[in-house]
């Protein structure tokens, strides 16, 4: 996952851009850069680390006053974590300056760079993006459009895209819509931005959505929109950005994220409403909306009794294992007093490898829990994604090489219950009566294993 934001036609283009990638820290934390278009020249800045590098570097600051900007922040889900392959990516080549923000993985990769180093190519980064830039710089042509159009065509996976060409901003979705893109405008600029909290907090209003395929050209506070591809009714919009990914204050769809999650625990309470419990407690932060909406639904008391080191990151957002094992130690604290003799209801939004909630439930048991009923918002996670999101190979997912029974005795709970897909589309289109059959709008191949384009066999995951 990463974050991306632009903003044009604006002179606190710096300061707003930083402030947006504040808000979408939570999409990556392991490097933050910008590119500043001034009167002049185009530059761009890379740091390891949070989005608060930017606040420290007192020559970004105070130097270079810019009208046009674009931002990203990242964690890899495809190649190496360093500054070599922090964004955005910029170059100079017979097109102009050109810089690229990419949210998403492109799946086509290796076989688009082999065929670019036959050309001639040569790569300085192993990140996927890169490849677009060499098709930018390649294609034929003088129209903007066109040249980004034509080099897209080539492209596989998903990839939500803001391009900054001289002062002009550009912002692109893939024909699938897997990675969110939504614009705004504040004053006579416009922003473009992978969630609608960062153009608030920038003093923006929401406008609408990038449509999937559709590519939008911004210059002197104009727009104008163009289609890559003919426009499908069918999108394949990332629905674990609902369950996991995406801030609770995010609206997609028409609702925000928080109501969804709301949704999901309602439609878990109904699943378990067998379940007697003395307490219904979310895993800080994700389960928070999904235990409110179960403790509505069920009647059981809404408790906290987990408290969560903020100072950590999210150990999921972590590429290292190693790390990952030490965050979880000290990430989450019981509350003994409310945990102990407890029989609870716990709310998280997914198991991935299981380790993670092993080690919670011990904490929970060490704390006094007397009964523990383990319940996830999404369905059980089989498949790794290819579009974007960290999850491991399928050898290393729990849930794709154990029965539900197993899962929960490995983990030594009472029960285990998984949110049904069909309830987790529902609760996402606010629609009790949604037939999962017919649904047009989301991708949901990590459950079922339906990877709406094709994966080649060249493609790995680590870890
Ligand atoms: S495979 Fe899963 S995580 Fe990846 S895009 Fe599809 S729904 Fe999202």
């Amino acid at each position: 996952m990463c974050g991306i934001i632009g903003i044009e036609n604006n002179e606190d283009a710096m300061v707003l851009t930083a402030a947006g990638l504040l808000t979408l820290q939570h999409r990556g934390e392991e490097s933050v850069g910008i590119t500043l278009s001034g009167k002049d020249k185009m530059k761009t800045f890379k740091y390891m680390g949070l989005v608060s590098k930017i606040f420290d570097d007192e020559i970004l600051l105070k130097k270079l006053p810019a009208t046009t900007a674009i931002g990203h922040v990242r964690y890899t889900t495809s190649s190496k974590s360093s500054l070599t392959n922090a964004q955005p990516f910029q170059i100079t080549c017979i097109h102009g300056n050109i810089s690229v923000a990419h949210n998403g993985n492109i799946t086509n990769f290796n076989e688009i760079k082999e065929m670019l180093l036959r050309k001639g190519a040569i790569f300085s980064h192993t990140s996927d993006t890169e490849i677009l830039l060499h098709l930018m710089a390649m294609a034929k042509g003088d129209e903007l459009t066109d040249i980004i159009a034509s080099s897209i065509r080539k492209l596989d996976g998903a990839f939500s895209l803001v391009i900054l060409r001289d002062k002009t901003l550009i912002g692109v979705r893939d024909k699938n819509g897997f990675r969110p893109l939504v614009l705004g405008k504040i004053g006579n600029s416009y922003i473009l931005s992978s969630e609608t909290p960062a153009i608030e907090v920038m003093g923006g209003k929401y406008v609408r959505d990038i449509e999937p395929g559709e590519i939008i050209v911004i210059e002197n506070g104009e727009i104008k929109r163009s289609f890559i591809y003919e426009i499908s009714k069918k999108k394949n919009t990332c629905i674990f950005e609902q369950v996991y990914f995406a801030r609770p204050d995010s609206t997609m769809f028409g609702h925000t994220v928080k109501e969804a999650r709301i949704k999901m625990g309602e439609y878990l309470a109904l699943q378990m409403k067998d379940i007697k419990a003395d307490i219904v407690m979310p895993v800080p932060d994700t389960g928070y909306c999904a235990a409110i909406g179960f403790s509505r639904v069920s009647n059981i008391l809404f408790e906290n009794g987990l408290v969560r080191n903020y100072y950590v990151g999210r150990s999921f957002i972590k590429p290292m294992q190693n790390l990952r094992d030490l965050i979880a130690r000290f990430k989450l604290r019981p509350i003994k007093e409310v945990i102990n003799g407890k029989e609870i209801v716990l709310i998280d939004d997914s198991i991935v490898r299981g380790t993670t909630s092993r080690r919670l439930v011990n904490i929970l048991k060490e704390a006094g829990a007397r009964r523990i009923h383990f319940a996830l918002s999404c369905p059980p996670i089989i498949n790794s994604c290819y579009y974007g999101i960290d999850t491991p190979s399928r050898s290393n997912l729990i849930a794709a090489n154990n029965s539900i029974e197993e899962i929960r005795k490995y983990l030594d709970i009472d029960t285990l219950t998984f949110l049904t897909l069909e309830n987790l589309i529902k609760a996402c289109s606010f629609d009790d009566k949604k037939n999962i059959e017919e649904d047009n709008n989301f991708c949901t191949a990590c459950f079922t294993g339906k990877y709406p384009t094709k994966i080649p066999n060249n493609i790995c995951k680590e870890g």
